[in-house]
Order: structure tokens, then C-alpha cells, then sequence
């Protein structure tokens, strides 16, 4: 995998990380109690996001290993009511590609969720890791993906904020199921596009309706699964822009190319199930449930030349995903503690 963080994403990661440190001293008294009886809050921080920063804990009763989610109640909007019953839904949701959410907690200023642990990754960084990946590891990939929204969008959950950084792995096997977080969550959140609009060339994977304010229903998420499915058999992005405004410019003109030079071996198959998912229109977009039956994701394809190389050569030419993603997620951090 490569660290090639240009300065500007080192001195962010610097300052970041002193932040954080500061920041845990004063944490830990500041753990509600009814957290603190029934589970054990870990040292080590699993990761962060654009709005919580992620712990190990242990239940002191069944000794099973969790994930707590703390959220700073700074970056949730308003409303505490709609927090809670919101909330209450999203612990009843259960499913084999789903990170499901145990309990939840809440002090003066954070609410804390403890979800199952996922000890694989996050999705990108383990497929740049790989040796060798074909399209029907691929297809395996964006069928769990798949398999968890149309469960959510059966129970009218939309996600919302379906990206890589959402997509862990639940161990470190090589064939480890892949699980779907922060589900219900963005909703919660103020000004959520906001952590779009912060950086420049952050990688998109929102829809265009989203952009236009024209809608936000379950389509959505079927549009950020054709970003994810792009960028797992290319290594980069469908839409890109010099700056943020051509990025939306491009997201909203719904225009993408195959390049030949990453393309040209890539089924046709495939590029079709991506122009279902990334189409302008979401009515016309091809649905959770549909794209489960579509014949790239049920296997007909065979495809197994190994993409490893192209994709690790699409990460490292065009978009880094990982830099982008690393510098994004610090500017939000820092935006945080102001
Ligand atoms: P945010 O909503 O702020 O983006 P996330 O829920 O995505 O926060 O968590 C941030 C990071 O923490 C994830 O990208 C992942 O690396 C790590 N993480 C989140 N949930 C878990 C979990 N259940 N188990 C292990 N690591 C997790
Ligand atoms: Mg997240």
C-alpha cells in the first residue's frame, strides 16, 4: 500500500493526531456511567470519520468485543427527540451485511454507539493490499454491498452515505464478509454536504439529485454503489474535478468515461451494471433489488483476469484515493475542535 502523503496531507495528519491526543486525557472521565458499567472503553481508536471517533470496548457481562462510535454532539443537529427515536429504529436493524448497533448511550456533549467490531478494514485498503483481484471477486464485493441496502431500503432506510470508509470487513480472512456502517446516521447530522464541500477533489460518490436539492430517497445509495463498483475495477473515480465546483459540475452532468488504457479489459457485463447505477435520472436507476439479479452480480460473468495491478496502478496515478481521503477526514477533525 502506499503512504506517498504529500505535505500538505502530513502536516494535517500531524496536527490531527496532536489534537486527538490532547483530547483523550480529558475524555475518559467524561464516559457516561451507563457506559462505563456495562462496557469497558478501550485505549486504542479504531478510526475516524468526518464526525466520530471510533474505540474498542468489551461488554463486562458476555465479554464480546464492540465498537463504540463517539459522536460529538457539536456536529448532530438540533433535534435530541428525533435523535433518540431515529436512534431507537436503527438498534433494531439486523442483517448478516449490516455493522448492527447494541446500545446506545449519551453524555452532555457526545452519544456514544456501540456496534459490532469489524477487524478486516475498510474496503479499499485491503484491496490495494491484495495480490490478485478479478471482477468476480469484484462482483462478490458489490453483492454484499447490495444485499445490505435492499434490506435497509425494505425497511425504508435510506443510508445516504454510502462510501468506502463505510465498508469494513468484519475479520481479517481473506474471505471476510463485508459490512455496511453508519447506516440512518446522516440524517442526524448538520450540514452534511458541508463535508463534501470542504476539499477540493474530494472523491464524490454522492448522487446528482442530492447536488441539485432534488431528491434524497433511496436512489441515492444505488448511485454510491456505481462510484464504489467504478473505482473497484478501475482504482479511480468516475467524476473528477480541478476543483470542487467542477467536481459537482461533472457529478451533476452525470458524464463518465472508460478509459481504454483501464478499461479495455473490463467486461462488458460490468459496464453496463455501472451505467444502471450511475444514471442521471433516479427514477430510471436500476434499485437495490434489481441490481441483486443483475447477470454481472449472480456470477454468469468470468472473468478472471486479475485487475490487481491496474487498480493498484489507478490508485497511485490519477486520484490517490487514500491521500484524498486521509486529508478530508483531517479537515473535518480540525473543523471539530473549533
Ligand atoms: P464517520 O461517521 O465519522 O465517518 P465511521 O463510523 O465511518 O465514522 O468510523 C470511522 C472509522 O472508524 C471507519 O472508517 C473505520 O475505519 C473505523 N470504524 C468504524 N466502525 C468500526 C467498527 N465497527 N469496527 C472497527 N472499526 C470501525
Ligand atoms: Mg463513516
Amino acid at each position: 500500500m502506499s503512504h506517498h502523503h504529500n505535505p500538505f496531507v502530513k502536516k494535517l495528519l500531524a496536527l490531527f493526531k496532536k489534537t486527538h491526543e490532547d483530547d483523550k486525557d480529558k475524555e475518559s472521565s467524561k464516559y457516561p456511567s451507563a457506559l462505563n458499567a456495562k462496557y469497558e472503553i478501550g485505549e486504542k481508536t479504531l478510526g475516524v470519520g468526518s464526525f466520530a471517533v471510533v474505540k474498542e470496548c468489551t461488554n463486562r457481562i458476555t465479554n464480546e468485543k464492540c465498537a463504540v462510535k463517539i459522536i460529538l454532539k457539536k456536529v448532530i443537529a438540533g433535534k435530541q427527540q428525533m435523535l433518540d427515536s431515529e436512534l431507537d429504529i436503527l438498534t433494531k436493524v439486523h442483517h448478516e451485511h449490516i455493522v448492527s448497533m447494541h446500545d446506545i448511550f449519551e453524555s452532555n456533549d457526545a452519544v456514544y454507539i456501540i456496534t459490532d467490531l469489524c477487524t478486516g478494514g475498510e474496503l479499499f485498503q485491503r484491496i490495494v493490499e491484495r495480490g490478485t483481484y478479478t471482477e468476480a471477486m469484484a462482483a462478490d464485493l458489490v453483492r454484499q454491498i447490495l444485499e445490505g441496502l435492499a434490506y435497509l431500503h425494505s425497511l425504508d432506510i435510506v443510508h445516504r452515505d454510502i462510501k468506502p470508509e463505510n465498508l469494513l470487513f468484519k475479520t481479517p480472512e481473506e474471505d471476510a464478509e463485508l459490512l455496511i456502517t453508519d447506516f440512518g446516521l446522516s440524517k442526524l447530522l448538520k450540514n452534511n454536504n458541508e463535508v463534501l464541500t470542504t476539499a477540493c477533489g474530494t472523491p464524490g460518490y454522492v448522487a446528482p439529485e442530492v447536488l441539485l436539492g432534488t431528491g434524497h430517497g433511496k436512489p441515492v445509495d444505488l448511485w454510491s454503489v456505481g462510484v464504489i463498483m467504478y473505482t473497484l475495477l478501475s482504482g479511480y473515480t468516475p467524476f473528477y474535478g480541478e476543483d470542487q465546483n467542477e467536481l459537482f459540475d461533472s457529478i451533476m452532468k452525470a458524464e463518465y468515461e472508460f478509459d481504454e488504457e483501464y478499461w479495455g479489459d473490463i467486461s462488458i457485463e460490468a459496464k453496463n451494471l455501472i451505467n444502471k447505477l450511475l444514471t442521471f435520472n433516479p427514477t430510471e436507476r436500476i434499485t437495490a433489488e434489481e441490481a441483486l439479479h443483475d447477470i454481472w452480480i449472480t456470477g454468469e460473468t468470468d472473468n478472471d483476469i486479475n485487475l490487481a495491478p491496474n487498480v493498484r496502478k489507478g490508485f497511485n496515478n490519477r486520484r490517490t484515493l487514500r491521500s484524498i481521503v486521509a486529508a478530508v477526514t483531517a479537515i473535518n477533525k480540525l473543523k471539530l475542535e473549533d
